[in-house]
């Protein structure tokens, strides 16, 4: 697969309207601190662009601005975030569509597995 085909699915994927069965909600998946010094819902979440999560990258937000941990996650920001996942995923991040679109664990695709 090329690089180009690689950004064709994910264009495809950012459009889809898809339920989503969004972990962090819960904290099913636990926040992660990035090495950027801001805190995301999941560590799959964690990447170099923060692509689809520049609403929870505001200064204020960052773990130097904040007395606990508790002033980020229980942030309006946070709120609104996920209130997207829950009430309007269509507008949810690309890796939450591509991370988040079933309720099936991971650990358990092993269906999926190529066998040889
Ligand atoms: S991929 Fe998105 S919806 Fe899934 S746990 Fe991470 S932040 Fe939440």
């Amino acid at each position: 697969m090329t690089d180009n085909n690689w950004i064709d699915r994910d264009n495809e994927i950012a459009k889809l309207e898809v339920k989503l069965y969004p972990r962090c909600v819960k904290f099913e998946k636990e926040p992660t601190l990035s090495a950027t010094g801001y805190i995301v819902p999941c560590c799959w979440a964690d990447s170099s662009t923060f692509e689809g999560l520049e609403s929870l990258m505001k200064p204020h937000l960052h773990i130097d601005n904040v007395d606990s941990v508790e002033d980020i996650i229980l942030s309006e920001e946070w709120d609104e975030f996920f209130d997207v996942l829950t009430n309007k995923p269509k507008e949810a991040p690309l890796i939450c569509k591509k991370y988040c679109c079933t309720d099936k664990s991971f650990k358990n695709r092993g269906d999926y597995e190529i066998k040889r």
